[in-house]
């Protein structure tokens, strides 16, 4: 049998024939059956441009219909798909060439000549261009090249893609994803979140990203229904067509900024049966204001770049707010002490660690990173600090690489962040560490205030004290415009450790 994930879209490309795969706003559609014809064309193309199985395909491009196809033709050709983040510059794309190795890079029409002193400089031997108009060379040559109708056949540790991580502890990693991890992911998700070839997803995302390439587009295609393809979130293009969708996927920001509108009404959001949130963690405030303005409770779901999906509230059953639910069926996860990695009791924190037929197989070209994180009985040490509450539901507390450790103590920056922007004032805040003479690290806040605030240091360290034990109370707080973030919107605490790396020294 062959594990090509594409055989598996195909059979299901092939009952939809004429329904919608992706449409846009401007009016560009592709039925499944044109899906089928305009993936084969394109697979012409990458096995004319010397693509064999197993040749990673890199792709800086925005985002487009015709992107997804490219993902598709990659996979039917046994290529190994590797989007890179549209934020990248020319260097960081240095970087991740000279990683990967692919056998083809293909950029944005403007970026060419830029991407060919980079493809030069790391050996990569083609480079075309793809716009979001159907245009770039890549194009040109699928419309010339000999249609490719097979479908490679694959073994089961052959790869779809190569992911790479957000990049928000460190420097990003290559996670290697099998077409047999994408696929089982996408099936249970189908059957958890009860897609039906009836559905309209409302797609935002970027789709260099597991939520909106694999979580949004792998599960569009097994369940047959389509999608609404969005250059980026914009709240007024949203209201426009939330009455016409049945689903929306997101980060927590869209969330917080829907919240924020007065269109946010049970009336505009009657036609939608799901919203889902992950990819950072979604406050509970938010998660109650939306179900109290529209009725409906966000599924908050927890994955990542090396897993997919793991960890979802239920579709029926309650979803609890600041909580990313249980395990997805066929999933397994266990909370355990760091250095034995035998498992903490319940109800107290631990890292987590998920073990199923989702979790990718290993770094690309970091062995050692592999061994580390990839434990012989199968499990995936995550980095993050979760606890189970007495009803199943997980809470993620943080990441174990934020953790704080104060005079012996833990702390936990989540516990003092959510006070702080419970204060009158406050847009947010972000906790961390800072090394201390005396403490070993010293608790220290950074909050973003509200332009009209009347805040300041003392005022808040008053409002904490008396709500935290002393070990825990910020030693000193910083106030700033913003919080800087990763092009996934993620806080990066590793810059802030910098930028306040020797105000206790
Ligand atoms: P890097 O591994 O390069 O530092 P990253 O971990 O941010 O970057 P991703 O794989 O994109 O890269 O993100 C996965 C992480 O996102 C998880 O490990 C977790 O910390 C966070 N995350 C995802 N969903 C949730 C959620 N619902 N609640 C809290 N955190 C979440
Ligand atoms: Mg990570």
């Amino acid at each position: 049998m062959s594990h090509n994930l594409f055989e598996t879209f195909a059979a299901r490309i092939r009952d939809r024939g004429d329904a919608d795969f992706i449409t846009t706003r401007e009016g560009r559609r592709y039925s499944y059956a044109d899906t089928l014809a305009a993936s084969a064309r394109l697979a012409g193309a990458l096995v004319e441009l010397g693509v064999a199985p197993g040749n990673r395909v890199a792709v800086q491009v925005d985002k487009s219909p015709e992107a997804i196809l490219l993902y598709l033709a990659c996979l039917r050709v046994g290529g190994v798909y590797l989007p890179l983040n549209t934020g990248y510059t020319a260097d960081e794309i240095r970087y991740f060439l000279a990683d990967a190795e692919p056998a083809l890079f293909v950029c944005r029409p403007a970026a060419l000549e830029e991407a060919r002193v980079v493809a030069a400089d790391t050996g990569c031997p083609a480079v075309e261009t793809l716009g979001t108009d159907a245009d770039g060379s890549l194009m040109e040559k699928a419309e010339r090249a000999t249609p490719r109708h097979d479908i490679v056949e694959l073994g089961k540790r052959d790869l779809a893609a190569i992911l790479y991580t957000s990049g928000t502890t460190g420097r990003s990693k290559g996670a290697m994803l099998t077409h047999d991890n994408l696929g089982s992911n996408a099936t249970t998700l189908v059957k958890a979140w009860r897609f039906s070839a009836k559905d309209r997803l409302i797609h935002a995302l970027p789709i260099f990203h597991t939520h909106g390439l694999f979580v949004g587009c792998n599960v569009t295609l097994m369940a047959g229904s389509s999608m609404l393809f969005l250059p980026k979130f914009d709240a007024d293009v949203i209201f426009e067509e939330l009455p016409r969708g049945s689903v929306m996927m997101g980060v927590p920001t869209f969330y917080t900024r829907l919240v924020q509108d007065e269109r946010l009404t049970p009336e505009v959001t009657a036609n939608m049966r799901l919203f889902v949130s992950g990819s950072a963690p979604l406050t509970a405030e938010t998660h109650q204001a939306f179900e109290a303005r529209t009725g409906h409770a966000i599924l908050e779901r927890y994955g990542m770049t090396e897993t997919n999906m793991n960890l979802s509230n239920p579709y029926d059953g309650e979803r609890r707010a600041g909580t990313v639910g249980m395990p997805l069926p066929g999933v397994e996860y266990r909370i355990t002490d760091r250095e034995t990695h035998e498992p903490v009791p319940q109800g107290e924190i631990g890292m987590l660690e998920i073990r199923g037929p989702n979790v990718f197989i290993g770094y690309w070209r970091l062995p050692e990173k592999t061994r580390e994180e990839l434990l012989d009985d199968g499990f995936f040490v995550t980095g993050d600090l979760a606890t189970v509450d007495e009803h199943g539901y997980v809470h993620i507390v943080g990441r174990a690489k934020d953790l704080v450790i104060s005079g012996g103590y833990n702390v936990y920056p989540k516990e003092i962040e959510q006070l702080i922007d419970e204060l009158e004032g406050v847009v947010e805040s972000a906790v961390v560490g800072l090394p201390h003479p005396d403490f070993g690290e010293g608790v220290t806040a950074v909050v973003v205030p509200r332009a009209d605030a009347d805040l300041d240091e003392t005022g808040v360290l008053g409002a904490l004290q008396g709500k935290l034990a002393k070990y825990k109370q910020p030693k000193r707080v910083f106030f700033t415009d913003s919080l800087p973030r990763n092009t996934m919107g993620k806080v990066q605490k590793n810059e802030l450790r910098k930028q306040y790396q020797d105000i206790y020294r």
